[in-house]
């Protein structure tokens, strides 16, 4: 099963993509959590994505290729993966089919969190002010919403006409987004 959790920044996909690697055992594969660990370890690739993440910008779609790519090798014969925060671009979506593809794969779902830019805001602010995550401070987060809008809700038509694509209320609580998530795996599957 490959999954991709689909939505804007503070969408709620982290939390629903941990739920499933405990309950079902897949693994999450989040690019940003990828980039946050190269910074954090002070490697060349960390001091290379640094500012563009703190100007909330997009890294190349070369460097978060690679390391989808070298998590998918590493990750050989799990039970499914879970994209989240990638793709984000056109050239990722297609990257993926190919990655995919050379494995005998595809992209199964794609579950969209649909979240008004009000819920966003207010999210990301309380996250903001619990977890110091410099990205999130309202200048930097209003510009990955755009970057969002601009490069990444692109991909929602091309999915969509896959007949792939799964809408999910993400204003609803935990566990109502979860359920709804639950029941589009169920048809799946
Ligand atoms: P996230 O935690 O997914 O919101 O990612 C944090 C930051 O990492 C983003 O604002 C981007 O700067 C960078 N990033 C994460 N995933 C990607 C991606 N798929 N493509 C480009 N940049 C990314």
């Amino acid at each position: 099963m490959n999954l991709i959790l689909f939505g804007p920044p503070a969408a709620g996909k982290g939390t629903q993509a941990k739920r499933l690697v405990e309950e079902r055992g897949f693994i999450q594969l989040s690019t940003g959590d990828m980039l946050r660990a190269a910074r954090a370890s002070g490697s060349d690739l960390g001091q290379r994505v640094a500012k563009i993440m703190d100007e909330g910008g997009l890294v190349s779609d070369e460097i978060v290729i690679a390391l989808i790519d070298e998590q998918l090798e590493l990750n050989r014969g799990a039970p499914g993966f879970i994209f989240d925060g990638f793709p984000r671009t056109v050239g990722q979506a297609e990257a993926l089919d190919g990655l995919l593809k050379s494995r005998d794969e595809e992209v199964n779902r794609v579950i969209r969190l649909v979240v008004d830019d009000p819920q966003l805001l207010a999210r990301v602010t309380k996250r903001f002010e619990e977890q110091g995550r410099k990205d999130d401070n309202p200048e930097t987060f209003s510009k990955r919403l755009e970057k969002y809008y601009e490069d990444t809700a692109p991909l929602v038509p091309i999915y969509a006409d896959r007949g792939i694509l799964t809408e999910v209320d993400g204003m609803a609580s935990i566990e109502a987004v979860a359920a709804q998530i639950d029941a589009a795996l169920k048809e799946t599957a």
